[in-house]
């Protein structure tokens, strides 16, 4: 790939990742304001418990995605950048536009997202 090419997808990835780690930034404040209210009488070990629990539910995709975007930008460095994860093939141009940390190429992603509503059953 082209390195301005490259240099624009570093950017849009960046600032994704700044959007993403607020967000989650947020959640995780969430968290503690309402362990604070509402929780303090329980044990130390549920409350840890709770929170994990909680902020799980909470911010699980967004965290998915947040981990998706550290390592595209990874992979920008060590220019394995656009290509799937699973068959090594290019990721299509307007996927990658559209989701510059998308891990896998439009065919294995299917098969992945079956994959995955086979093991939730
Ligand atoms: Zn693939």
């Amino acid at each position: 790939m082209r390195k301005d090419r490259l240099a624009q997808f570093r950017k849009r990835l960046i600032e994704k990742h700044r959007q993403l780690a607020d967000e989650v930034g947020r959640t995780a404040l969430y968290v503690k304001d309402q362990e604070d209210d509402s929780i303090k009488d329980l044990g130390d070990q549920a409350n840890t418990a709770y929170t994990r629990e909680f902020f799980f539910e909470l911010g699980n995709g967004d965290r998915r995605i947040l981990r998706d975007v550290v390592s595209a930008l990874q992979k920008i460095d060590d220019g394995s950048f656009g290509n799937c994860e699973r068959c090594g093939e290019a990721i299509g141009d307007k996927r990658l536009e559209a989701l510059p940390f998308a891990r896998h190429c439009i065919d294995c992603q299917r098969v992945i997202e079956q994959e995955e509503r086979m093991a939730a059953g």
